[in-house]
């Protein structure tokens, strides 16, 4: 059963297969500017990559995953016009530019744990790769792509026949259009290498350049780290569909311009996640985190529930409703798998295991792999199988089913202590009173299995 993937780049639905045969699947994401905490729409895009990840590894592929940390040059408007979003929320908090790099970075790492995401491989802070980026402009200052304005370095997109083939761009149509100011620009989409430092202020983040005192545009730090730990082509390139027109097409201009390829073989992009219909974004002031989510009283893996009910390419919009129904569907389905026997010698099921792998393999569709579960959970195949079978589901899924206890405190104390004097009775090998301890809890409204390592204890009636 084939994997097949949807290409932004060809546009097309393709198989897909390692360039290097038996070897590892490079996988670069575009990871989180660190001005401020992610929002859940940005976990969307990060579950999606997650997804991709679990998917390839279930289909046998060995992964190595780089992500770069934006703390650096992302400037307030994807024009290259605008503060540096880093100088900006330096200012906002009253910290350092370094300070809240570090802070934010943190918070997103905890983020990625709760939310059970896969850490890559390699997390590249671009303020640590400053010597690459530049190495990487000289060479394409050498080969004629670049030209000088009073404030930068900037990319000269008119040398390229096929810039923003990726976002299917009307070059020509911008040109005419381009009634904005594009200040000392050549042609609209040009976009900035190398920004010198403002002359009169210090930034706190700068370095000497070839050019003079600056830092680097935030396209180059993608280019120059993939390149560094994935080489000059690698299988899979991903980010939010926000990166394609701008931030991915100038990857791609950068990386041709170098050495001659697209940079990665397969583009894909994970569709925004919308608040009331409307786009997210942490720059209009207003965005959920998953911190208040979990205020809340929600188990992050809740969103990463609500996540899976969507295909990455389509639009997904949170509503308190559909979190509310995704937090009871994840519920149902942990007390369904806990409920179930565990057997070491059970293997899952083949059939059912073929129609998780054709659903996930088209093109990662995660809503028909749920169902496919659910299904599982209520059919007909004996119940330890059933368990073995969502174990296996669960490593692409990563809702941490195995993992996952019911609360102590939902079991009151006076229930609790009749399953110890049922133990008690039973280890005393006076199963009489153990029996009738056992109908006393089912009289209560609670089940009690035995098991190798204690006893569990459910509701009646509950799955
Ligand atoms: P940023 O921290 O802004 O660089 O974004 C991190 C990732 O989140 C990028 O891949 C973006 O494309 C993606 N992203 C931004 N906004 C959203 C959204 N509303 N829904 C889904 N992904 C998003
Ligand atoms: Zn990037």
């Amino acid at each position: 059963m084939p994997l097949v993937l949807y290409d932004n780049y060809t546009r097309s639905l393709r198989e897909f297969a390692p360039l290097r045969p038996g070897g590892e699947v490079g996988l670069y994401t575009c990871g989180p500017t660190v001005y401020d905490y992610q929002h859940i729409g940005n976990y969307r895009t990060f579950l999606f990559e997650d997804l991709l990840k679990r998917v390839l590894l279930w289909n046998g592929h060995r992964v190595r995953h780089v992500m770069n940390i934006t703390d650096v040059g992302h400037l307030t408007s994807d024009a290259d016009t605008g503060e540096d979003k880093m100088e900006k929320g330096a200012r906002r908090t009253g910290k350092s530019a370094w300070e809240i790099a570090a802070l934010y970075t943190r918070a997103f790492q905890d983020d990625i744990r709760a939310l059970n995401i896969v850490p890559a491989d390699v997390l590249s802070r671009a303020t640590d790769h400053i010597p690459e980026q530049i190495a990487f402009i000289e060479d394409l200052e050498r080969r004629g792509y670049t030209y000088r304005t009073s404030d930068g370095i900037y990319f000269d997109t008119s040398r390229q026949a096929d810039y923003g083939y990726l976002a299917r761009l009307d070059r020509a149509g911008l040109e005419a259009g381009k009634r904005v100011d594009i200040g000392e620009k050549r042609n609209a989409t040009d976009f900035a290498l190398w920004k010198f430092s403002p002359t009169g202020s210090t930034r706190q983040m700068e370095w000497a350049s070839p050019w003079g005192k600056g830092f680097p545009g935030w396209h180059i730090e993608c280019s120059a780290m993939a390149q560094q730990y994935l080489g000059d082509y690698f299988d899979i390139h991903c980010g939010g569909e926000d990166h394609i027109p701008v931030h991915h097409t100038n990857e791609i201009a950068q990386t041709e311009a170098r050495v001659g390829t697209r940079l990665a073989n397969f583009w894909m992009h994970g569709y925004f996640l919308l608040a009331n219909d409307a786009k997210m974004a942490k720059s209009a002031g207003e965005f959920l985190r998953l911190g208040a989510l979990i205020e809340r009283g929600y188990d992050p893996l809740a969103f990463r529930y609500l996540c899976l009910t969507g295909h990455y390419r389509t639009q997904l919009n949170f509503t308190w409703d559909a979190l509310d129904a995704a937090a009871t569907g994840l519920a149902r389905m942990r007390a369904a798998f806990h409920a179930l026997p565990a057997d070491a010698g059970v293997a899952p099921d083949e059939d059912l295991l073929a129609r998780f792998t054709e659903s996930i393999n088209d093109d990662l569709n995660a809503p028909r792999a749920l169902a496919v579960a659910w299904e599982t959970l209520r059919g007909g195949t004996p119940d330890a199988v059933k368990r073995a079978t969502l174990a296996r589901f669960d490593e692409v899924f990563g809702l941490g089913l195995a993992d996952w206890r019911p609360k102590q405190e939902e079991i009151p104390d006076a229930i609790r202590a009749l399953a110890q004097a049922r133990v008690a009775a039973r280890k005393a090998k006076n199963w009489a009173e153990a029996d009738r301890l056992r109908g006393e809890l089912h009289a209560a409204g609670w089940e009690m299995e035995d098991r190798p390592d204690g006893y569990l204890l459910k509701p009646r009636g509950k799955a």
